[in-house]
Order: structure tokens, then sequence, then C-alpha cells
């Protein structure tokens, strides 16, 4: 080991590209990327879920633990790996009863939530935290232990008490989802009686995940600056908003970057055609060509002609499908354009939308499902990209769209507020304009918001800036891994009382 590199073990739920469901895949791996870019000593700790062991190769067994589960003792073999996509070691925890399963990491097959996931995400939070003291005697003992998410949110709990332990930080990528257990699982999970109190991890009958790892982490991330300051009310902090403002001295806001290796135009292996900021227009069209192809076999001239607005994501409330379904039925009417969808998530909507694509085939473009390369290709292939969510920590999706020259169309919250400048005559004119931002949730203001970016879509020379800007803005890691950096540098006892809004 060299001298001067954190030893940081990063915990998480689900990595790109060996399991991912959402932007937190695509943050655990780019973040631990970039701080070992930067000269960090990097262990990603994942759950050996059976998709996940499949990709596996050569591995080396670094020893057993026994840890506490709901009946009794459970026994977790861990893993050392290395794979191609990783420029660090990988520790996996094999648990077969909790983990090797078909289907996704959270949920069943038919949408429900595993029944064990108290049990299963607690174990792998008692096994990440015996791997931060060391108690494999690996000789390889972190200075930080980075959790993610409710699912690692026990991980600082029980690492709170313990002597000569790592520094804990712990990044909320999403605070909707507070990983929520019962009183009764509390108990089975034998879970440190303390901790059955309000200052701790209970709530409301029940106890919170999430909310351990808010209350016990040394210092709290999230994953911009305007959700930092957004979760600590009412309105975004699902009752949690009281807590985070009790802990605004350790809460820091810093915003996701996206990985340039994978998301870029000018290199990106999904699609035919490549392009940059210098020259848009043939790469673009012809991407465009080949996204409505993949629909569409014999388009007409007037569907290339016409302006296609793309949307990829998880299909929730919190996207802001529903104004999406509502605003469709009226640009239809209203105008040319056309639409292409790509999606899963809450079954009305795949069904409302798959039903609006059978019913005007030559104009909306649906595809229901998880499709790595077209999602690549939509964010090259569309005109503009839809991303109106309700609330979004961060958001991923706006930052490739704005790297790929296809403004995005953003409700102005969190990241999407942090990112996107809507074009208006003083943006325009200063070239700081990248997209369009709309700041009244509802239906109505969406639809103006759409209108004023067809109509800034008619006239190309104002458009080509608009693409440009975003085009040559960057979103890479630097920033965002230098501020983590600094992060686990800070002295626990330096963090109290400063408010870390940066
Ligand atoms: P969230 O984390 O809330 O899901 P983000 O915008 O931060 O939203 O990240 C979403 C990530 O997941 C992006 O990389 C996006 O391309 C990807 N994604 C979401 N849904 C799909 C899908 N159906 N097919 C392919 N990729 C998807």
């Amino acid at each position: 080991m060299k001298r001067g590199e954190k030893r940081i073990l990063f915990a998480a739920s689900e990595a790109y590209p060996l399991i991912k469901t959402g932007g937190l895949g695509d943050v655990v791996y780019s973040l631990p990327h970039a701080l070992h870019a930067r000269g960090a000593d990097v262990r990603l700790l994942l759950p050996g879920y059976r998709a996940l062991l499949r990709q596996l190769d050569q591995v080396r067994i670094l020893g057993w633990l026994d840890v506490r589960g709901a009946e009794g003792i459970v026994g977790a073999r861990i893993l050392e790996t290395r794979h191609p996509d990783f420029a660090f070691p990988l520790w996996v925890v094999d648990c077969p009863p909790l983990f090797d399963r078909p289907g996704s990491p959270y949920v069943s097959a038919s949408g429900q939530d595993w029944p064990d996931n108290a049990e299963r995400f607690a174990v792998f939070a008692r096994v990440a935290a015996l791997l931060a003291l060391d108690a494999l005697d690996t000789g390889w003992q972190p200075e930080v232990v980075h959790a993610n998410d409710w699912q690692t949110g026990l991980v600082a709990a029980f690492l709170a008490d313990q002597p000569a332990r790592p520094k804990t930080v712990f990044t909320i990528h999403n605070l909707a989802y507070g990983g929520y257990f019962s009183h009764s699982d509390f108990v089975r999970l034998q879970l440190p009686s303390h901790w059955w109190s309000p200052e701790s991890v209970e709530f409301h009958g029940g106890f919170s995940m999430l909310k351990g790892g808010i209350v016990y982490a040394d210092a709290v991330a999230t994953v911009s600056p305007t959700y930092a300051a957004e979760i600590c009310t009412p309105e975004f902090g699902y009752g949690l908003d009281g807590l985070l403002l009790s802990r605004q001295y350790k809460l820091h806001g810093i915003l996701n970057g996206i990985d340039t290796g994978i998301w870029n135009p000018s290199t990106d292996t999904h699609l035919p055609a490549h392009y940059s900021a210098g020259r848009i227009l043939p790469g673009k069209r012809r991407n465009k060509q080949a996204l409505i192809a993949h629909f569409l076999p014999r388009a007409d001239d007037a569907v290339l002609q016409a302006p296609l607005l793309g949307l990829v994501g998880r299909l929730v409330e919190q996207k802001g499908i529903d104004w999406v379904l509502a605003a469709i039925p009226v640009l239809l009417l209203e105008t040319d354009a056309r639409f292409v969808l790509l999606g899963s998530g809450q079954t009305l909507y795949e069904q409302k939308l798959a039903r609006l694509a059978r019913q005007h085939p030559d104009r909306i473009f649906v595809e229901i499902g998880y499709d790595e390369s077209l999602a690549h290709l939509i964010e090259a292939g569309a005109d503009m990209f839809l991303m109106p969510s309700r609330f979004e920590p961060c958001g991923l999706n706006q930052m490739y769209s704005l790297n790929y020259g296809t403004p995005p169309i953003v409700f102005k919250t969190g990241g999407l507020a942090d990112t996107v400048v809507d074009a208006n005559t003083a943006t325009l004119k200063d070239a700081s304009a990248n997209g369009f931002v709309f700041d009244t949730p509802d239906v109505a203001s969406f639809l103006d918001t759409i209108r004023r970016a067809l109509a800034l879509y008619r006239k190309p020379a104002q458009w080509r800036k608009l693409q440009q800007t975003g085009m040559r803005q960057s979103f890479g890691w630097a920033d965002s891994a230098g501020h983590y950096l600094a992060l686990y540098s800070t002295p626990v006892s330096e963090d109290s009382h400063v408010i870390h809004i940066t």
C-alpha cells in the first residue's frame, strides 16, 4: 500500500454493471472508481445475489462470519474477487438462504418486497460492520466505511459503540425508501434493545434502517445541494425532516457525477453514430433514425423531421409519469411531436403507456422493461428528454441527456434544479441555458414548458447553442470525489457544529 492512500470500505446493495436497478447502481460503480483514481484504496462490498455470483470468475474465500439472523445464527462466506470492470477488489457476502435467488435484489417476480428484506439487509450490515473492524484478520482495516441507502443504514449503527472503529459516512440516494420494518422484525433480529427509541432507529411503531444511518453515521451526505436542503423540510422529509434538521451540522449535499467513459456520445458503444459538441447534427440524426427504426421499421421522413421526446426511468409517481400520461394526449392533438418511452415500474403506468402506444403506433413508441442499450440510444436519438420528477435527489438521466445534446425538460427540484438552467431570454443571451425548467408542480406548467421547448426547437441556431451548452458542461466525478475525500479526511470531532451544504 502506498503512503497516504485512504482505505475505504464501500458498502452497497447494487453496482453497475453487475446488478443495477437505478441510479444507485451507477453511482456505486463510478464513485469508488473516481476515489480509486485519486489514490484511495477501495474495497466494494456487495450481497451475493445469484445474478451477481454468476458473473464472478475467480474468487478467493476471505473467511466465514457467523452473525445473528431472524431465526438464529446465519453463516456468511466472504469472497474476494477481481472483476475486469472493477479496478479494485470486490468483496461479496455469500449467504445463499438470503441472496441466492432469482430476480431483483429487492422484490420478487410479482413486484412485492422480499418478505425477509429486514433479515437480508440486517445481516448484510452486520457483516459489513465486522469487516470494517477486520474481524477476519485480513490485515486490511478501512479508515472509512461508506454506506449507501437504507440497505446499509445499520452499518454505522452497529459500529457506533465500537472502540477503534473507522469513520462512518452514509449517503442518502433517495429518502423515499426508508427501509421500514416492524417491531416483530426488530425483536426477531435481536437488534440492540437501546435502539428501540425515537432517538435511535424506532420510527412510528416500527423501525427504519435509513434512520440508523442518519442517526449514527459520523457524516451524512446526500446527492445534491438542493436535495440536502429539501429533505430538512416536511414536504420532502418523509417524517425524517426534524431529525435531518437536527443533524444539519453533519449533512452534506454533494452532487453526483456521471461516468463520461460510459455516457459519452463521441465514444458510446451502444450508438450507431458518434457526435460531439462541435458537430452534432449528422450523428444525432443517424441515432434518431436508428431509434425510430427500432420501433417503426418503415418510418417516413415526416417522422424523422418531427420532434422526438424521450423518457427513460422507473415508472413510479416520483418521476411524474402521471403528468407525462396527462400531457401526451394534449400534445398529440396540438403538435406533431413523437414520444419514445422506456421504463418499468408500477403496473398501472406500464399498462397505460402500453395502451397509448397501441392507440398511436406511429407517434408513441413504448418499451416496458429494462434495456441499457436502448437507454443510451434514447439519450442520443431523442431531441429532448422528459424528466418531470416531483422530487429528484440528484438524477442522472438529465445529466446524460445534457451530455448527449438532448435538452431536458425538468421540474425545479433537487438535483434537477442544480443542473438544468431554464432557457429564457436572459439565459439564452448569456449562453447559460441548457434545458427547460418548470417550477409549479402540475400538468399545466409541464405542458407550457414543453410548448416552449417545441417552439425553440424550430429555431435551429438557438437550439444548437442550447445543445452545445449542455454538451460542453462537465458533469464528471472529479469534483464530487474531491468533496468525498475531504469528508473522509475530516476528523469526526471537527464535523460538529458546522453546517455543511456543499
Ligand atoms: P433513479 O436512481 O431514481 O432511478 P436516476 O436518473 O438517478 O434515477 O438514474 C436512473 C438510471 O437507471 C439511469 O442510468 C437510467 O438510464 C437507468 N434506467 C432506469 N430505468 C431504465 C430502464 N427501464 N432501462 C434502462 N435503464 C434504465
